[in-house]
Parts: C-alpha cells; sequence; structure tokens
C-alpha cells in the first residue's frame, strides 16, 4: 500500500477500481535522410496521411468541436511549410519532418505562460500522432473498447483518447503530465470523472490490474489499498456523489444570499465549446470572453467577418449577458503570424490594450465585429489592462466611431452597449474611483492584479508560494473597487481565478461583489456557498 499526494486536481470525484495501463504506441519516427529524387515521394507520404487524417477528423468533429479545430491544424499552412521545406531543402523523410515541425509549432505555444494557451500545445501534438500513426500504419489505442470498470493511468491523454471513453467503464484518471486547463481536463469534466494530472511517476508505480483509490476532491490516492482503506474510500465516494446530486438539484436555485443580495454566476470562456460547457450550469452570463484564442488559433488576423460569426453565434448561445474581452495579446501570448519585439519585462511591455490603440484598423474590426454581435444578445465590450482615463476614454471614442460607421452603413447594433473595464492594474485601483465614471462596469482580474501588486510573476514556479490573491494588499485592493464601483452604482464582477475559489469566496460576498465569473466547473460549488452566506 502507498499513498501518494497531488496538488492538481482536474475534475473532482471519488474512485476505487484497478489500473487500466495506457501503453501509448510506438511513434518515435524513423527518421532517415534523403536524395533530391526521393522528395516528391517523401511529400506524398505526408499528403496521403493528411488527408486521411483530416478525413477521420470530420467524423470526430460531429460529437466535439475540438476535432474541428484538429482539422485545422493538420491542414494549416505553417504545418505544411515546415514540413514540406524539411523534406525539399533539408533532405529530411517525411516521418522527421513531422515530427521536428510538431515540436517547433508545439514549443511555441508550451512556452507561453498563459496556462490555457500552454496546453493548446497538446492539440497540436494529438494532430501529429494521428499524422505519426497515419504515416507508420499504427492503429492508435481505442479507450472505446474497454468492458469493465477501470481508472485509467496514462502519461498524458489526449483529445482523441477521451472522445471515445466510455463514462461507464471509465471511473477515474490519473496522467503524468497535463495540467488543469488541458483537454484531457475539460474533457473529464464535461463527463464527472474524477481525475488528477501531474501525477508523478505514476505509470513506474502501478501496474495493469492493480487496485487503485482516488480522491480526487483532496488529491489522495492510494495504490495497491487494504480493505480498510478500500472501505473508507467507498464511503467517501458515497458521500461525495450524493453532494453531487444535492449541487446539482442546487442549479435551479437562483444564487441570492439569506439577507436576500442577488449575486450573478458566470463562466469565463474561451471558445463556442467552453460556453456549451458552461451553459447547464444555469449561469447568469459569460463574465469574460477570451477573445485572444481566436487569434491565437488562426494564421492571419481574423477579419472583422470571422470574429462576427464567432461573437453572434456566441450570443446566440447565452443570449445572457455576453462579456467579450478585447484583444489582450503580448506579456506571455504570442501570435505565429505577427513579430513581436523581444522584451526585457514581456508583463510590463505592449500588451493587451497598449497593442490596441497603437493598431487602431485591427482594434476597429474587433469593435465593429463585437458591435454587430450584439444584435445577437446583451454583448458587453471589456478592455483589458487600462491603467489610465485617458486609455478608457479612447477606446470607447473608438467604439463611438465605429458605431457611427455601422449606423452609416445600416448594420444592426445595440446603442446601449455596455462598455466597462478589468481591473487588474494597481492604477486602476488608486483610480477606482475616477473610473466608476466612465466605465459602465468593473471585472477584477486577480491573476494580473495580484502579480502586478506583490510584484510577483504569476507563471514563476520558484516564487508560487508568494503569488498569494488573499495577501492582505490584494484583499485591500479589491475592497476599494468595490466601494469605488459601487458609489457609482456599477456592477463590480470578478474573471480572475479567485472567484471560483472556495476559499476566497465568502470573504469576497462579504465585500459585496456582485458577480463572480469562473471555469465552469466551480461554478456548482460557488452557488451552494452564496446560497449558505449571510
Ligand atoms: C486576470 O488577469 O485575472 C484575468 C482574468 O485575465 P487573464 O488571466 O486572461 O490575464
Ligand atoms: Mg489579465
Amino acid at each position: 500500500m502507498e499513498k501518494i499526494l497531488v496538488e492538481r486536481t482536474a475534475s473532482r470525484g471519488i474512485a476505487v477500481s484497478p489500473v487500466y495501463y495506457y501503453q501509448e504506441p510506438d511513434l518515435t519516427p524513423d527518421s532517415r535522410m534523403i536524395c533530391q529524387g526521393q522528395a516528391a515521394g517523401e511529400e506524398e507520404i505526408f499528403r496521403n496521411a493528411r488527408e486521411k487524417v483530416i478525413e477521420e477528423l470530420q467524423v470526430l468533429a460531429e460529437k466535439s468541436e475540438i476535432f474541428a479545430a484538429h482539422q485545422e491544424i493538420a491542414g494549416d499552412f505553417t504545418l505544411e511549410e515546415g514540413i514540406l521545406t524539411k523534406i525539399r531543402t533539408e533532405g529530411k523523410n517525411a516521418q522527421a519532418a513531422l515530427q521536428e515541425t510538431i515540436d517547433e509549432i508545439a514549443a511555441i505555444f508550451a512556452a507561453m505562460d498563459d496556462a490555457y494557451m500552454k496546453e493548446r500545445a497538446a492539440d497540436v501534438r494529438d494532430v501529429g500522432k494521428r499524422l505519426m500513426a497515419g504515416m507508420k500504419g499504427i492503429e492508435l489505442p481505442d479507450l472505446g473498447n474497454l468492458d469493465k470498470e477501470v481508472i485509467v493511468a496514462a502519461r498524458d491523454l489526449y483529445p482523441s483518447d477521451t472522445v471515445k471513453m466510455d463514462v461507464s467503464y471509465v471511473k477515474g484518471i490519473l496522467t503524468e503530465e497535463g495540467g488543469i486547463t488541458s483537454h484531457v481536463s475539460i474533457m473529464a469534466k464535461s463527463m464527472n470523472i474524477p481525475t488528477l494530472v501531474g501525477v508523478k511517476d505514476i505509470l513506474s508505480k502501478v501496474q495493469g490490474g492493480m487496485m487503485v483509490c482516488m480522491d480526487a476532491e483532496k488529491g489522495e490516492i492510494v495504490l495497491d489499498p487494504d480493505e480498510e482503506v478500500k472501505k473508507e474510500y467507498k464511503a467517501r465516494k458515497e458521500n461525495y456523489e450524493k453532494e453531487r446530486q444535492i449541487l446539482v438539484q442546487l442549479r435551479n436555485e437562483t444564487p441570492v444570499t439569506k439577507s436576500g443580495k442577488r449575486v450573478f454566476l458566470c463562466a469565463n470562456v474561451g471558445s463556442l465549446e467552453d460556453i456549451r460547457q458552461a451553459l447547464p450550469m444555469n449561469i447568469d452570463g459569460i463574465g469574460l470572453f477570451r477573445s485572444e484564442f481566436l487569434y491565437m488559433e488562426n494564421d492571419h488576423f481574423p477579419t472583422e467577418e470571422e470574429q462576427f460569426e464567432v461573437y453572434r453565434e456566441a450570443a446566440k448561445l447565452c443570449p445572457m449577458e455576453l462579456t467579450i474581452r478585447t484583444l489582450d495579446i503580448g506579456g506571455d501570448k504570442e501570435l505565429s503570424y505577427f513579430p513581436f519585439e523581444k522584451e526585457e519585462n514581456p508583463f510590463l511591455g505592449w500588451r493587451a490594450i497598449r497593442i490596441s490603440l497603437e493598431k487602431r484598423e485591427m482594434f476597429k474590426e474587433q469593435l465593429r465585429a463585437i458591435l454587430r454581435a450584439s444584435a445577437f444578445g446583451k454583448v458587453r465590450i471589456m478592455f483589458p489592462m487600462i491603467i489610465s482615463l485617458s486609455e478608457l476614454k479612447e477606446a470607447k471614442a473608438l467604439v463611438e466611431e465605429c458605431k457611427a460607421e455601422l449606423r452609416r452603413e445600416g448594420k444592426a447594433f445595440d446603442e446601449n452597449i455596455e462598455t466597462g473595464m478589468m481591473m487588474e492594474t494597481p492604477a486602476s485601483v488608486l483610480l477606482a474611483e475616477e473610473f466608476a465614471k466612465e466605465a459602465d462596469f468593473f471585472s477584477i482580474g486577480t491573476n494580473d492584479l495580484t502579480q502586478y501588486l506583490l510584484a510577483v510573476d504569476r507563471g514563476n514556479k520558484k516564487i508560487s508560494d508568494k503569488y498569494d490573491f488573499m495577501h492582505p494588499a490584494v484583499l485591500k485592493a479589491i475592497r476599494h473597487i468595490i466601494a469605488a464601483g459601487h458609489s457609482k452604482n456599477r456592477k463590480v464582477g470578478m474573471c480572475g481565478e479567485m472567484a471560483g475559489n472556495l476559499k476566497a469566496v465568502p470573504a469576497l460576498l462579504e465585500m459585496g461583489l456582485d458577480e463572480f465569473s469562473m471555469s465552469a466547473g466551480s461554478i456548482d460549488y460557488v452557488r451552494k456557498l452564496v446560497l449558505a452566506a449571510e
């Protein structure tokens, strides 16, 4: 018997089952140098594999939108160009060229600090795996063929593995890699499978068939448990499931505190798929639509029309409040098609609204797209990283300019659309009263606010113990923002991770926060806390 403690819960829940050891096929490229005359044949190998993979993904795309994105990656110009260049000019065969190109593209994503974008490296690798399997003529293993209840232990699971998983047999998942915003985490959450990721060396500690107890609530795993422990975990599981049922029933309750304050519970999303996953939680709206993902997933700046289609679909899916944050690029988030100059301190550099106000034509395309989508729902515009009133006024003036253009063109939009701002810089805290006169709403971005107030890099593991949104300085800043917003009757929300943190929620309720926006998986739990609060 061995007990392991894990920090990263990807999806809550408890399981007691034997292990299914997920053996990955050997997809090591058979690397060979080729001569000029062989290049056309190697290109053919790549094109055939790609064609087959795009067809496979077409079928899977009907089950999950993730595979539509994978289809785009498979057909992507950057990928093709990288592979063909390596075959034609570097004398690499198709398998070596594929592996190197996938590594290069995945490395760009993996180097980003933003957790969500970092995890997109896994999508690129997943597509790479498929293409390699296609080139090698290997069938990928299928988690759809299980015939008894198991806990799957794997190095990592990709969307193509999880999509086929039968939830009646997969009772839990343990992976060595993967973060809490990886697809395995997102899928596991939507399927309600208890999942722990980042479980170091788990594959060297278990064998297929070994009994395992896992509590993804507490981050505990027991390998080869004795009868006593098994009994204890089964009891925990029963309790957990009862509590889950209560939570699901509570979804019908309007989130109001005992003293009668109506609190709004919203979701943070980065795609239409995220919105679909959040809707069953009976959300009040989307408190943060991170529009940068649309830019990062493309190989060009998305046009007004391309953006409009996505925002309109989002507004139709979520006719309640839909808060679209304008491009928050720079810092850690880069674009493959737009070179950023190297900066000493990218988080203090050319990012977010600073870029938008400089690249006005690009900014106006986004604003026009959002405005046009506002004809289909209750859309709000939110500006990131604001430090001065002049920035906010300039951004609002551009909104007005776009409105005037649309009026002239006879294109519909919501004349009363609200424009608000992220409160995530120390300057925005100190000037909160002034900002409250100009902004229709505030949303506190504690992820950045904490790093800027405490001078602690949000992505630096070495000092992660100092990154604390419960630090008195951060709490004081939040209290100040809420009071300033309320003094002008502005709704004050929060879309940083803190809003979904169960230890922080009671304090935020006591401070009078109006709206909590978080990842969908936390909403049920926060609702329960709201209903229990005074
Ligand atoms: C924040 O800073 O709290 C926030 C929500 O924005 P992001 O994490 O995208 O920087
Ligand atoms: Mg931020």
